[in-house]
């Protein structure tokens, strides 16, 4: 951890102190790049009725339209609390360099804010999770994936 590190952390934290007054879960987030921030967010799930608006994905959101990119190479994200599946799956479908977090797992578990249950359902066999799941049609939609190889002009990602 560098003196930098800890100003950004400090801003996540600091936002994810601010958001609990403004409605929010207590969670924030920094995307940081070449020292310089390019976005914040805080968690907005419950204030937008949105379940996927976790800190970490709304920095996300902002930071690709301030950039003008889906990519984020080369930046840190400083998180307040260890990302939970969804988020740590857009930290690297975003192709984020770097994940600093402070509040851990367990720390979100004691305020029933718990994400094992994810962790938990990912390990287990599709037929033992706990929101029945059914498979059908894959002929039919293998055409969309058939038309994607041989379009000539895509943007790979
Ligand atoms: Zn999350």
């Amino acid at each position: 951890m560098t003196k930098q590190d800890k100003r950004f952390m400090q801003l996540a934290i600091d936002l994810s102190v601010e958001n609990v007054e403004n409605g929010g879960g207590p969670f924030g987030a920094v995307i940081v790049r070449d020292s310089e921030i390019v976005a914040t967010g805080t968690n907005r799930v419950t204030a937008n009725n949105d379940p996927t608006a976790h800190a970490e994905v709304t920095a996300i959101r902002s930071a690709c339209q301030k950039v003008g990119s889906f990519k984020l190479e080369g930046c840190t994200i400083y998180t307040s609390c260890e990302p939970c599946p969804m988020c740590l799956s857009a930290i690297y479908w975003a192709g984020i360099s770097r994940i600093c977090f402070a509040n851990t797992k367990q720390d979100a578990e004691n305020i029933h804010f718990g994400d094992k249950f994810i962790y938990d359902e990912i390990e287990r066999p599709m037929s033992d999770r706990s929101i029945p799941t059914e498979h059908f049609m894959r002929d039919e939609a293998l055409q969309a994936f058939r038309d994607w190889e041989e379009k000539a002009d895509k943007i790979e990602y």
